[in-house]
C-alpha cells in the first residue's frame, strides 16, 4: 500500500450519465480507483468502455450533456491541501490551474491540438507562462530545453517552425512538451500512440518512462490494447461498459488474469511466438450502453457465464491479492473462503 502522502487522485463512485435523444447514456458506473506519484497506471478497454469519459471527467472536459452522480468524488491532492474536483463549477478559477496545470493531457492526434498556422514553439511557451512566473524570454528557453528532453533535434531551429513540418511522431513529442511546460503531477495519455507507426510508438512509450523518471510525475495511460499496457503501466485498471472488472499489477494481469474479459483481450493480441495459431476475436460486439445488460456487464459475451447467476447479480470486486482485483462471480467461491 501507497503512504498517504503519494497519494496524488483519489477517485471514488465515479458514475457519469449522459442525456441523449434516444434516452439516458450510462457511460461510467460508480467506479474506484488511486493514482499515486511515479506511477503508471493503464486503463485498458475497448471502444465505448468509458475509460476515455472517466478521465476527461478528472478535469471536467466533458460535454454539458454529461451528468456526474452527485456523490462521484475526484480527489486531487494538491499544495493546499485535497480538492475535490467534481465540486468545483466549470468556470472555477481553481479548476482552470489545474486544467494544463497539476493535471495535463495528451490525446491521440496531434495535430488537431496543435494550431496549423501557429509555430510550435508557441504552444509551449504559453502554457509555461500561464502555469509559472516567468518571462518570455525564461519560457522560450523552458521550450528549448523540453524541445530537446523530448527528443527533438535542433530544437534552435524546430521552435519556429509549423506543424505541418514535422512527421507524426515528432507532433507527438511537441505536444508531450506542452504538456510538461506546467510541470503537472499527473499527465493524462489518451491513446497516444495509436496513430503512429510501431518504431515510433515505441519511443514515445520510452520517453513517457524517461520523463516519469525524472519529472516523478504520474500517468494515467489509456489505450485498448494491453500489448501496449504491457510495455507502460505499472498497474492496469480493465474496464467493461463502465465499469473496472479486474485491476493488478501488469504482471498479475498479464500472466495471470482473472477476468474472463481480460483473458479474451490477451488471447486477441498477435505474438510472435505463435505465428501459427489463431488470433481468438472477443464474440459480439460490446452492448449499446443504451441497453446495458442486467447483472454482470460482460455476461452477453462471456463463454462461461454461470447461467441464472450472471445474468442476473453484478459481481462485486473480490480480491486475490493485495494488489489484485477482479469482479466475476467465478471467484465468488475465494470471498465466501475469506469470509468464513
Ligand atoms: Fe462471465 Fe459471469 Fe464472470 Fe461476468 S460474472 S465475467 S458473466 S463468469
Amino acid at each position: 500500500m501507497t503512504a498517504p502522502d503519494k497519494r496524488i487522485m483519489r477517485v471514488r463512485d465515479l458514475g457519469i450519465t449522459f442525456r441523449t435523444e434516444d434516452g439516458d447514456v450510462r457511460a461510467v458506473d460508480g467506479i474506484d480507483f488511486d493514482v499515486d506519484e511515479g506511477q503508471i497506471l493503464g486503463l485498458v478497454g475497448e471502444s465505448g468502455s468509458g475509460k476515455s469519459v472517466c478521465t476527461r471527467a478528472l478535469i471536467q472536459l466533458l460535454p454539458s450533456t454529461a451528468k456526474l452522480d452527485p456523490d462521484s468524488r475526484m480527489e486531487l491532492s494538491t499544495a493546499d491541501g485535497m480538492v475535490d474536483i467534481a465540486k468545483l463549477h466549470r468556470r472555477d478559477k481553481r479548476l482552470q490551474s489545474i486544467r494544463g496545470g497539476e493535471i495535463a493531457m495528451i490525446f491521440q492526434e496531434p495535430m488537431s491540438s496543435l494550431a496549423p498556422t501557429y509555430r510550435i514553439g508557441n504552444p509551449i511557451m504559453e502554457s509555461a507562462m500561464l502555469h509559472r512566473d516567468i518571462t518570455k524570454k525564461e519560457a522560450r528557453t523552458i521550450a528549448l530545453d523540453l524541445l530537446e528532453r523530448v527528443g527533438i533535434s535542433d530544437p534552435e531551429t524546430r521552435i519556429d517552425q509549423y506543424p505541418f513540418e514535422l512527421s507524426g511522431g515528432m507532433r507527438q513529442r511537441v505536444m508531450i512538451a506542452v504538456a510538461l511546460a506546467s510541470q503537472p503531477r499527473l499527465l493524462i495519455a489518451d491513446e497516444p500512440t495509436t496513430a503512429l507507426d510501431v518504431t515510433i510508438q515505441a519511443q514515445i512509450l520510452d520517453l513517457l518512462r524517461e520523463l516519469r523518471d525524472e519529472f516523478g510525475m504520474a500517468i494515467i495511460f489509456i489505450t485498448h490494447d494491453l500489448g501496449v499496457i504491457s510495455q507502460i503501466a505499472d498497474d492496469v485498471a480493465v474496464m467493461y461498459l463502465g465499469k473496472i472488472v479486474e485491476t493488478g499489477t501488469v504482471r498479475e494481469i498479464i500472466t495471470d488474469p482473472e477476468h474472463p474479459y481480460t483473458s479474451k483481450l490477451l488471447e486477441a493480441i498477435p505474438r510472435l511466438d505463435r505465428l501459427n495459431e489463431r488470433l481468438t476475436a472477443i464474440p459480439g460486439d460490446i452492448p449499446s450502453p443504451l441497453a446495458r445488460p442486467s447483472g454482470c456487464p460482460f455476461h452477453t459475451r462471456c463463454d462461461v457465464a454461470i447461467a441464472g447467476r450472471c445474468e442476473v447479480d453484478g459481481p462485486s470486486p473480490i480480491e486475490i491479492s493485495p494488489s489484485h482485483f477482479v469482479s466475476c462471480h467465478l471467484h465468488d467461491k475465494e470471498s465466501e473462503a475469506s469470509n468464513v
